[in-house]
């Protein structure tokens, strides 16, 4: 991996700095993984810097954000079937999980974050219940949030399940660059009481939290009234409905204190007056348009309407257990498809702005301009004709040529 240097000046053919204004043979200036200036590089021939990069080709762009994934669910790519019963995939995953040696897991980790840079994410929100994932993060120079999952539908072991939790936060590592948070599971899996304590920790602690939110009908089916294909899951595996909630997925959430400025993952199936709710809490979306293809859900998503209320909304792959990639230009090319209408600066926003604030990582990231970080990918793209370069971006495929991360270069494919 490259060292980071103190200044650096980078020029190129093309620098797309936001999703409204892009700069031919225009130059960034960084220091201390920060920029501060961008402009003409005619205007910018002066300034003298440690390191420079002239790239003759290409253009750059900031670096795309994952605002959902489960790294380490990564060793059951292309290995879990498509279950018409979203209960028999969660079985199956908990089958597998079982059966994986450790190495296994942590092998495919590791190659999956690789993947996440290659493919031009430089910033992501992992959930995991292990240990493990942190570390590996750490080395690769990505930005990310690493939430901490828990769950337990039954409220006899929500003592333990949030003692562990605990320690899993307590001992993870944290630095510039990685955050930590929190994540209960989703209102079908976790009890109120274990519920209560998490919430409770997260604002003693004062961590991000992350909820899987309306992901299935069957999830409200089973919140409001206990019944349905969680309720014969739950009972299969020997936990009986002791303490249905008796509300909405939302209500769940908001009653527990989950909902203020989290970030709900899916949100594909709101009930009335949802949106309304999260807009009141400060809650953002993470929409992952390919894990609804993967499992062949007709979800007539509320992106729009979300985007309309002034809601935070990134894109997330979810997992390579309900996913063919870790790609969220393939995200946005889905979004693109299901929403034709949608204009190209709002479907870009969802890759970089979006995605960051929907995080509560609203420092500037996913732009490139003065006093944001330097976090920024080299495609290799030379737009011509009356092309776009959003829309060349989000239609590109492949590994990037470049990325870096606050300032440092993480990735090189040169
Ligand atoms: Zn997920």
């Amino acid at each position: 991996m490259a060292q980071s240097h103190k200044t650096l000046k980078v020029s190129a053919p093309l620098v797309v700095a936001t999703n409204r204004q892009w700069l031919e043979n225009a130059t960034i200036i960084v220091k201390n993984g920060i920029i501060t200036d961008i402009g003409p590089t005619r205007n910018l021939s002066n300034v003298k810097a440690d390191k420079v990069i002239k790239l003759k080709e290409g253009l750059i762009s900031a670096g795309l954000v994952n605002a959902h994934c489960h790294l380490e669910l990564s060793f059951l790519a292309g290995k879990l079937k498509r279950r018409t019963l979203f209960t028999d995939w969660i079985e199956d995953l908990i089958a597998a999980r079982l059966k994986a040696t450790k190495i296994t897991v942590s092998t495919a980790t590791a190659k999956a974050a690789r993947r996440l840079i290659e493919m031009g994410v430089t910033c992501v929100g992992d959930v995991t219940s292990s240990f493990d994932v942190t570390p590996v993060l750490v080395k690769t120079g990505l930005r990310a949030t690493v939430y901490h999952e828990t769950l337990g539908y039954d409220p006899g072991i929500a003592n333990e399940q949030h003692n562990n939790l605990i320690s899993r936060v307590s001992s993870a590592t944290c630095t510039d660059l990685i955050r930590l948070g929190v994540s209960p599971h989703a209102a079908y899996s976790v009890s109120g009481a274990l519920l209560k304590k998490t919430t409770e920790y997260a604002k003693t602690k004062r961590l991000p939290l992350t909820v899987h939110l309306c992901e299935t009908e069957d999830e409200t089916t089973f919140s409001k009234f206990g019944k349905g294909p969680f309720s014969l899951l739950h009972n299969r595996r020997g936990v009986f409905n002791v303490s249905v909630h008796g509300k909405t997925p939302a209500r769940v959430m908001a009653d527990g204190n989950a909902l203020e400025n989290a970030l709900c993952v899916h949100f594909n199936y709101p009930s009335r007056g949802d949106i309304a709710l999260l807009k009141k809490k400060g809650a953002s979306v993470v929409f992952c348009p390919n894990s609804n293809k993967w499992f062949k859900r007709k979800v007539n998503h509320a992106l729009p309407k979300l985007l309309k209320n002034g809601i935070a909304v990134g894109l997330g792959t979810d997992s390579l257990a309900s996913n063919t990639d870790l790609d969220i230009r393939a995200e946005a090319r889905q979004v693109m498809k299901l929403f034709p209408d949608m204009p190209l600066e709002t479907v870009y926003k969802l890759m970089t702005t979006g995605g960051a604030k929907a995080m509560g990582v609203d420092n500037g990231l996913g732009e490139l301009k003065p006093s944001s970080p330097f976090d920024a990918i080299h495609l290799n793209i030379n737009v011509s004709g009356k092309k776009s370069p959003l829309h060349a971006i989000i239609d590109s495929r492949g590994p990037v040529l470049r990325s870096w991360v606050a300032g440092k270069e993480i990735f090189n494919n040169n």
